[in-house]
């Protein structure tokens, strides 16, 4: 072999494991890098944690803390506000109903009619405005005016001629769903706004009077009968149609949950008297709070970065308006760390763009490439061109999120099973199993991520079976309400 045929044998023997000392230095890296990012993963896991075992401690955190709510006003972070709420409808209920619906962007008039019997909602018909942004910001006459004439046009339309009266009296429920401190079932002043409305003339009026005011502006007569919150319209809506309901849970924007409370169990109200020994005690759960709820760095995060920092720490860890953010707050971690979503997206710094449903539609992706998920990451993020592996990482991402919400959704429902003496134990006093035949118990639950998010849905139904154990379970039922029904209901307390 001649000198420079050497040379150049040894030059391309050079070159070549030049080559391949990139590539297996880029292996070594790769490697390097994904196993950063288990490790963040593995430590999200970790702090995601609801084994059984912390789950019932939050059982017995919630039974404890809506005792507490219950025995002194501010005794807990639970509200327990009493709703004057006595009696829930049984289905024996007749006639044709109008409601009104108020609690977040959509503004809805409803009428509703019954037939009498259980089986027979005859036919509903809504009317759903979105709310013009200027009037949530302005004063209580012109949102009031606002919602009395689209209600006076319903009517019209509706009545097609027929009894168009404005002077006919007709029953008005209210689904008013803002903190409200009430009187009685159909008059209550409001504690705050939240939800983005800012009308500081209405704190501490009375809002059933604001709306006769300005329905008799409009020449319309009609008397709210019943002025409720989201929650207990649903709760009346699962007993109208099961008289086993004793307990409704809201799962959608924001979470809440009410049930039916003895009256000499609600000891800040001393003499509280109704005639059927009962009352429907609203929760504001979404403020519950412990330190066995499992919380990660992105939470901490969230909640400091929130309009209201310390306040709804239930809320931030399971409803709508927060699990997109939770995830986006991994992945920009991710990004950050090493570079397997490519350089950092500018898009994953931006609060509550990947809004929940685009999570859910991650997380329940079943095609085989996951496309949809590379196209939310594209499209929304802008995040191109990412390896199924890593795809496959964000599923999972969505999954711990959604895992734990839907988890401690189960807890706070089992919290208050044990607090009536429904979970099986005999409540807070203890009492052997056998000692107590288990009834039969129906929770009406309402909620975007309840009815439309199966895998939320399949988790919550899991853990609750897993908290109660199988025997008891069975004589649980979760019952997912209908939303615009539920509000409409809000008219039986007349
Ligand atoms: P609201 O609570 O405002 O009365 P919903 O019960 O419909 O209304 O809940 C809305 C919340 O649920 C929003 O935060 C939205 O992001 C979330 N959401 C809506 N649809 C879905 C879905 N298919 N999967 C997961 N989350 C959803
Ligand atoms: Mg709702």
């Amino acid at each position: 072999m001649g000198k420079v045929v050497v040379g150049l044998a040894l030059t391309v023997a050079a070159a070549a494991c030049a080559v391949a000392a990139v590539v297996v230095g880029r292996r070594v890296k790769s490697k390097r890098k994904w196993k950063k990012v288990l490790g963040v993963l593995r430590e999200l896991e970790e702090s995601c944690d609801t084994t059984v075992g912390r789950l019932k401690q939050v059982v017995d955190a919630m039974a404890v803390e809506m005792h507490a709510g219950l025995a002194s006003e501010g005794g807990s972070k639970l509200k327990m506000l009493l709703t004057f709420v006595e009696n829930l409808p049984n289905g024996s209920e007749k006639g044709t109903y109008y409601a009104l619906d108020l609690g977040g962007t959509n503004f809805r008039v409803l009428r509703v009619q019954l037939g009498g019997t259980r089986s027979s909602i005859l036919g509903h018909d809504v009317d759903r405005r979105p709310i013009p942004p200027e009037l949530m910001t302005s004063t209580s006459q012109d949102l009031f005016d606002f919602i009395a004439l689209s209600l006076v046009e319903f009517v019209e339309s509706e009545e097609d001629g027929i009894n168009t009266s404005r002077d006919r009296d007709r029953d008005l429920g209210f689904t008013f769903s803002f903190p409200v401190k009430q009187s009685s079932v159909s008059s209550g002043i409001l504690i705050k706004w939240t939800k983005g409305f800012v009308i500081p003339d209405m704190v501490g009026k009375e809002v059933a009077g604001c709306l006769e005011q300005a329905l008799s502006r409009q020449g319309l007569n009609m008397r709210v009968v019943a002025l409720v919150n989201d929650t207990v319209g649903t709760l009346a809506l699962g007993h109208y149609h099961d008289a086993d309901t004793v307990a409704a849970v809201i799962i959608g924007t924001g979470t809440n949950a009410c049930y039916l409370e003895r009256t000499d169990a609600i000891i800040k109200c001393q003499g509280l008297f109704t005639t059927s020994g009962a009352m429907v005690v609203n929760m504001e759960w979404g403020n519950f709070w412990s330190s066995h709820l499992p919380r990660t760095t992105y939470d901490i995060d969230l909640d400091a970065d929130s309009p209201n920092p310390n306040d709804q720490g239930f809320e931030k860890l399971i409803s709508g308006m927060y699990l997109g953010d939770i995830v986006r707050r991994v992945i920009l971690r991710m990004s950050q760390e090493t570079d397997i979503f490519g350089s950092v997206s500018s898009r994953l710094s931006v609060p509550f763009i990947l809004r929940t449903p685009l999570m859910a539609a991650m997380h329940e992706d079943d095609s085989p490439d996951l496309r949809e998920v590379g196209k939310i990451l594209r499209e929304i993020l802008e995040i191109p061109d990412i390896p199924l592996k890593v795809r496959k990482l964000v599923v999972k991402v969505c999954d711990v999120i959604t895992r734990r919400a839907a988890r401690l959704a189960a807890a706070g429902i089992a919290g208050i099973l044990k607090k009536i003496g429904r979970d099986g134990s005999g409540g807070l006093t203890g009492g052997r199993r056998s000692d107590n035949k288990m009834k039969r118990t129906v929770v009406a639950v309402e909620g975007s991520l309840y009815t439309s998010y199966t895998m939320f849905r399949e988790y919550l139904n899991e853990a609750l079976s897993e908290i109660l154990g199988e025997e008891v379970a069975q004589h649980v039922i979760l019952k997912g309400a209908q939303a615009q029904v539920a509000r409409a209901i809000s008219v039986f307390w007349s």
